[in-house]
């Protein structure tokens, strides 16, 4: 069985940052109107330092996950063809100690929502570059960078700023929903 590495954040659910921030900050942003891969850049360096303390001690942004349609169906279905592995990071450089609760919130949803996932299978990590994996999915480019086989970027705002062409360079494919994941990662197991 080929190893199959999948993303948390907006690649399975889109993480409720976006709440947080507006929380926060008394806003109303949608996802359209933040370009950036950290919804915190809105802010001014300052600002940011305040909303990362109040964001590490109060808020668990999984209680506000929305899942992307048909993801976890089609994961399980995908179970059957790929040992699959959810590889997602935790660390965040600017709050060392503090993020280390991201690794218990990321760990517990995954549980709760992806049952028939091997918890043994769930990666928390800050370095998903040493990871080898024939099938990554992601929406970050860094990650699917390097080792693999078939390399899926989900399309995000943030990503939008690679072109095809870039993309094909190191052998990613921009993919716009699970349904069109399940096509090709399936098609894909059955010509092996
Ligand atoms: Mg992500």
């Amino acid at each position: 069985m080929k190893k199959l590495m999948i993303d948390l954040d907006e690649t399975i659910c889109q993480g409720g940052y976006l709440e947080a921030v507006n929380d926060y900050l008394k806003t109303d942003y949608q996802y359209t109107d933040i370009p950036h891969y950290y919804v915190e850049d809105v802010m001014d360096d300052e600002e940011k330092e305040k909303f990362l303390d109040y964001f590490y001690q109060n808020v668990n942004i999984y209680e506000n996950a929305t899942i992307m349609p048909r993801a976890l169906e089609v994961i399980e279905e995908l179970a059957k063809y790929y040992d699959i592995y959810i590889v997602t990071a935790f660390v965040d450089k600017r709050r060392v100690k503090e993020s280390s609760i991201m690794a218990k919130y990321k760990y517990e949803w995954i549980i709760q929502n992806m049952p028939y996932i091997d918890p043994k299978k769930i990666i928390l990590t800050g370095s998903k570059n040493v990871i080898m994996c024939d099938v990554k999915i992601d929406d970050k480019v860094a990650n699917l960078k390097g080792y693999g086989e078939i390399k899926l970027l989900i399309d995000q705002l943030h990503n939008q700023k690679y072109t095809f062409e870039e993309l094909e360079k190191e052998g990613i494919r921009r993919v716009y929903d699970w349904e069109q994941i399940r096509s090709i990662l399936i098609k894909e197991s059955e010509e092996v």
